[in-house]
């Protein structure tokens, strides 16, 4: 039996990539999943379909992020959806991991692109916590996707990398405030993951093998890398740690 058997988990932006692979690990250990996505339904239905092959339990939910009512629009899918497979409403892992990337040096950025990831990756993802914490079990888990980006410079996507540096922020200053409640609050750094995300970046073999030279093992991470991280973060052997970025880039930087 996994640890997580009895669990209910929300997974932001599991429809495909890192997202997929931490649904996947969380229903592994048990959990009761919500397989959230924003636009990708069959994506998000497959991530379903693959979670029931391997003799778990989960659920889709539509809401796209940074639109308005997302947060509400996502919630009542979820508490739907919970009903649905005989839950109440309670949640015990929250993993935001949705987000939008963008490539853009200092001279790139315009106001659109700059609103656009704040509006995703920061101010939605705030609120969405925020209305989560009445869902969210005292001794649940909150973890979130952040980046290595926010202590490896990478100006390439200098906006992409202050709103991880925010999350990052939001991460130490929430796990202060849940520590009353037993709750921690984690990120997790990825390096570069082999994802829709920067498919265009390892376009040719070159390219894709300077991405790979980052990390000290000469590989890109896979989805799974990040997923049992994470499972481990969602699990009971992690109670003793909150507040902190684990970075999970294969040691890129070193
Ligand atoms: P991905 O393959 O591009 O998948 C993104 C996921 O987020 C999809 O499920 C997508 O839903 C959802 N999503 C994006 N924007 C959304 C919006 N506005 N509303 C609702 N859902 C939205 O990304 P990934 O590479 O797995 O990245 C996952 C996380 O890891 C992100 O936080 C990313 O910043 C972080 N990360 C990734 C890398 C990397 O190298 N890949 C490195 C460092 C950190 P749809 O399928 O419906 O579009």
């Amino acid at each position: 039996m996994g640890s997580l058997v009895g669990k209910t988990a929300l997974v932001t932006g599991a429809s495909r990539g890192i997202g997929r692979g931490i649904a996947r690990e969380l229903a592994r250990q048990g959990a009761l999943v919500a397989v959230h996505y924003g636009a990708n339904e069959q994506a998000a239905r497959e991530t379903v379909e693959l979670i029931d092959r391997d003799g778990g339990r989960a659920f889709a939910v539509r809401a796209e992020l940074g639109a308005p009512d997302d947060v509400e629009t996502l919630y009542s899918q979820v508490e739907t959806g919970l009903a649905e497979q005989g839950q109440g409403p309670e949640l015990d892992i929250l993993v935001n991991n949705a987000a939008v990337s963008g490539s853009a040096r200092i001279h790139e950025v315009t106001p659109e692109l700059f609103d656009r990831l704040f509006a995703v990756n920061t101010r939605s993802l705030l609120f969405l916590v925020q209305r989560g914490l009445k869902n969210l079990r005292d001794g649940g888990r909150i973890i979130n996707v952040s980046s290595a980006a926010t202590r490896i410079a990478y100006p390439e996507s200098v906006v992409y990398s202050m709103t991880k540096g925010a999350l990052n922020t939001f991460t130490l200053a929430l796990a202060k405030e849940l520590g009353p409640r037993g709750i921690t609050v984690n990120a997790v750094g990825p390096g570069f993951v082999a994802t829709d995300m920067n498919a265009d970046r390892r376009a040719t073999e070159e390219a894709a093998a300077r991405l790979a030279g980052w990390s000290v093992f000469n590989r890109l991470g896979q989805p799974s890398d990040i997923a049992e991280i994470v499972g481990f973060l969602a699990s009971d052997a992690s109670r003793w740690i909150t507040g902190q970025c684990l970075d999970a880039s294969g040691g890129s930087g070193l």
